[in-house]
């Protein structure tokens, strides 16, 4: 038998759900992409591993499913052919028992015969016994002599329904020719059934009334020689067993095959499978259909869910698994980018100014190294170093935001005047720098040093306050001044100071013999700090101080005297100003007041004036440090002057004022030095209540050359005298100036008229003089002191 299988058609949800969950997986993926980068460097490759490993697994899934179905199918096809071949060998089986047998002829050949015993024992008993349908007897002429359909005798006519359809096969039986069941007979024929070469038995499956059916014919014989073989005039038992009915019933609890049916049509419900049943001569007669048993299917129903749960899981896990990995490379961009901005901000840091926005020296130094190396023929470079005048005074006067207002304030003003190609920057402070390239056509540096100049000038509105600031430019060029940049900037910075202490508020182009002054300073602070420590060559001179009314020696001024045992004598004004910017001038200017207050104490008759540097007097107890040196040397204050500029009374820190007042208190007369140079304040003077103004030298030296300077020493002499105040002219050299000063009422003079500085000794020797004291006449010239 041939069978035709109809494909599964699978429903189950495994696959789909799967896809579902990657659907779902793939929405969660989408939310949370991160741009195409990480979409594509991180979700597609998991999206894709994961659509692989679930694909992969859905479909052996499937595969299994559909093996494991496809080889339950197989069985209950297998099954049900053979009991379907089954069927046609248990009917000749049934009719051996009685078709072969003694008593059944005896019985048979009865006249009458005894219908009783042939339905115990033969039609239906076979149809009771083994559920035969119809069991039929006939006679040697094919007749009907007995008839039993299910169970209970029938009419013999019941017979003609299935003459038709069983002819041929009774006539192979009989061994009739022409019969197309003949062969057959002899093929299906088993050996017990063939009886001295020739088959009793034939069974077919046939379309019985259109209901297919397995019919067996057997010739009843004898089973002993008891009984003559009766030739030719056998009986044949008929058994009918249809394959529909209760033969499916049958099949079906056997084989455990559900919803087995016989159709006419090959015409399956969904899920069902079809079998074709054909006859002997492959006649179809119909269909067997049933429910095939899909242990596939159950086992996709039994753990499809659980593994479709599992495929959601492990994608959700997935997917939590690539936000919690986005989430991470998201911080660790926002840190990344974190570290970038503030990595931009240090750098913007480590380059510019805080205050001002400007490049700071970092990057001015980097902008000159590049200008320089840039630099073409014919093109100058221009460095400029620029200092703002009198800045500490804004900052010391109107406070530090006043301070870093006027900064912003001056480097927006620069800014405007400086080219795009040029670099300015804040180098600290008030200290400012401009790199200027200077190519055909720009603007030569002495202009813009000039341009700034002007531009400084303009009042600057700060917090409400007008101020009015200079600056001070220190200009070196190159290549004039070589290419080296710390070497520019070196330079740049002498020619600021030159600038600065020229007189502030105006520019200084560098020249090699600033630099050799800048070199000499360098030497002369090395050798004053060895001078400070050996005490080799430093000296104190003193120079006598003029009563005008009489001649008289009152005073003398100490002046410190350096005779450097290589260079020879170095005078202060070279030595002085090294000092005051290295803070040498501390410890010098002590031992300075130490020797004049130890001089002091042979001179009893007169006054010794020290000159104080504005420096001294920022160290904060310094008032109580003079007086203690004066106490340790037994000097008497009372005759000790102090010399102080107009630039100490300007230097309002650690309290001037308080340390002067201190110092008077303490018996100290205060003299102002250089009277005239400086600012030359009324409000100075009754501030700081000085007890005497000595008038700059310049004015007693321009006596004589205009009117100006007479004028100008006449005012002071009036100023002072209002004030109570002693007025000493310095510098006095001729006996014109001498005359001149007298008249104009100045009390005491100094200058070389009368004397140069001398040695303690000279001083001393002086005094002993017997006119020395009075009624002395000193004729000009270097230490020539002569006594009239
Ligand atoms: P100063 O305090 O004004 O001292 C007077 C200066 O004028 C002295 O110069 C003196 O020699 C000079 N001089 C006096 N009479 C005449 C004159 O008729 N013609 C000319 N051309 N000059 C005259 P020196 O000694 O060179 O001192 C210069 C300056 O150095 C002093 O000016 C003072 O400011 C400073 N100095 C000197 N010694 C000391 C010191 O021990 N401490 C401090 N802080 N400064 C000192
Ligand atoms: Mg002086
Ligand atoms: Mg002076």
């Amino acid at each position: 038998m041939r069978s035709r299988r109809r494909p599964f058609r699978l429903t189950s949800v495994g696959y789909r759900s799967g896809v579902d969950v990657l659907k779902t997986g793939f929405s969660i993926l989408s939310i949370h992409r991160a741009g195409p980068p990480f979409f594509r460097s991180v979700v597609l490759p998991v999206l894709l591993v994961a659509t692989a490993t679930l694909s992969l697994g859905a479909v052996s899934i499937l595969w299994a499913v559909n093996s494991s179905n496809d080889v339950s199918a197989e069985r209950q096809l297998r099954m049900t052919d053979r009991s379907i071949r089954a069927v046609v060998q248990e009917l000749a089986q049934q009719q051996e028992m009685v078709a072969i047998w003694d008593d059944a002829i005896v019985e048979l050949n009865k006249s009458p015969m005894d219908l009783r015993w042939i339905d115990a024992n033969i039609g239906v008993w076979l149809s009771r016994t083994f559920g035969q349908e119809e069991v039929y007897i006939l006679n040697d002429r094919n007749e009907p002599i007995n008839a039993v359909i299910d169970a209970t005798r029938a009419s013999n006519h019941e017979f003609e329904r299935i003459r038709e359809s069983i002819s041929s096969l009774v006539a192979g039986i009989r061994g009739e020719p022409g019969s197309s069941h003949k062969d057959h007979a002899a093929e299906n024929a088993k050996a017990p059934y063939l009886i001295t070469g020739r088959a009793i038995h034939d069974a077919h499956l046939l379309e019985l009334l259109g209901r297919p059916a397995a019919v067996s014919v057997m010739k009843i014989i004898p089973e002993t020689d008891a009984v003559p073989y009766p030739h030719g005039r056998e009986f044949l038992l008929v058994g009918i067993r249809y394959l529909d009915g209760n033969f499916i019933k049958q099949v079906s609890d056997r084989n455990l095959i559900e919803g087995l049916r016989f159709s006419v049509v090959d015409s399956p419900q969904s899920g069902e499978i079809s079998v074709p049943i054909r006859s002997d001569v492959d006649d179809l007669i119909g269909y067997f259909i049933w429910n095939p048993e899909l242990p596939g299917d159950h086992l996709l129903k039994d753990v499809g869910p659980a593994t479709a749960i599992a495929a959601a899981f492990i994608l959700l896990l997935l997917g939590a698994l690539v936000r919690r990995l986005k989430q991470s490379m998201s911080a660790l961009e926002r840190t990344v980018l974190e570290l970038k901005a503030s990595e931009a901000q240090a750098h913007h840091l480590a380059f510019h100014d805080v205050l001002t926005g400007l490049p700071n020296r970092a990057l001015f130094e980097d902008r000159l190294n590049h200008a320089i190396a840039r630099r073409q023929d014919g093109e100058q470079i221009a460095v400029m170093m620029l200092d703002l005048d009198r800045f500490k005074h804004v900052n010391d006067t109107l406070g530090h935001p006043a301070g870093d207002s006027l900064i912003r304030d001056f480097s927006v003003r620069l800014a405007k005047l400086v080219g795009g190609q040029d670099c300015i920057t804040r180098l600290g402070g008030d200290e400012f720098a401009i790199v200027q390239v200077c190519t055909a056509g720009t603007e030569d540096p002495q202009g813009l040093c000039d341009r700034i100049l002007a531009m400084v000038h303009e009042p600057y509105d700060i917090m409400g306050n007008q101020i009015f600031v200079g600056t001070s430019i220190g200009l070196v060029l190159a290549p004039e001044a070589g290419t080296d940049r710390s070497e520019l900037l070196r330079k740049a910075d002498i020619a600021l100071y030159r600038a600065k202490s020229e007189g502030r508020n105006c520019y200084r182009v560098f020249t090699p013999e600033m630099d050799e002054t800048v070199n000499l300073r360098r030497v002369i602070e090395e050798e004053l700090r060895i001078a400070l420590t050996t005490g080799e060559g430093l000296e104190v001179a003193y120079q006598p101080q003029i009563a005008m009314g009489g001649n008289t020696m009152v005073g003398v001024e100490a002046l410190a005297r350096w005779r450097h045992p290589k260079r020879g004598y170095i005078p202060p004004s070279q030595f002085i100003p090294v000092a005051e910017q290295t803070g040498l001038i501390v410890p010098l200017g002590e031992w300075v007041l130490r020797q004049a207050c130890l001089a002091s104490q042979r001179w009893p008759d007169l006054f010794v004036s020290v000159n104080l540097s504005p420096v001294q007097f920022r160290s904060c107890d310094f008032a109580n440090h003079v007086i203690s040196i004066v106490r340790e040397c037994g000097a008497d204050p009372r005759r000790i002057e102090l010399e102080v500029t107009e630039s100490v009374l300007l230097d309002e820190e650690c309290g001037t004022a308080g340390a002067l007042r201190a110092l008077r208190n303490a018996g100290f007369r205060v003299a102002l030095d250089d009277f005239g140079t400086g600012y030359s304040s009324l409000g100075y003077l009754h501030r700081f209540e000085v007890d005497k103004i000595k008038i700059d030298r310049s004015f007693t030296q321009s006596l004589g050359q205009g009117t100006k300077a007479a004028a100008v020493i006449k005012a002071i002499v009036s100023l002072g005298h209002a004030m109570s105040l002693t007025v000493t002219a310095e510098g006095v050299e001729t006996e014109v100036q001498k005359n001149f000063l007298r008249t104009a009422g100045c009390n005491e003079m100094q200058g070389f008229l009368f004397s140069k500085a001398l040695s303690q000794e000279q001083i001393t020797w002086l005094l002993t003089q017997p006119s020395a004291k009075e009624n002395q006449c000193y004729v000009g010239g270097p230490s020539v002191f002569k006594v009239g």
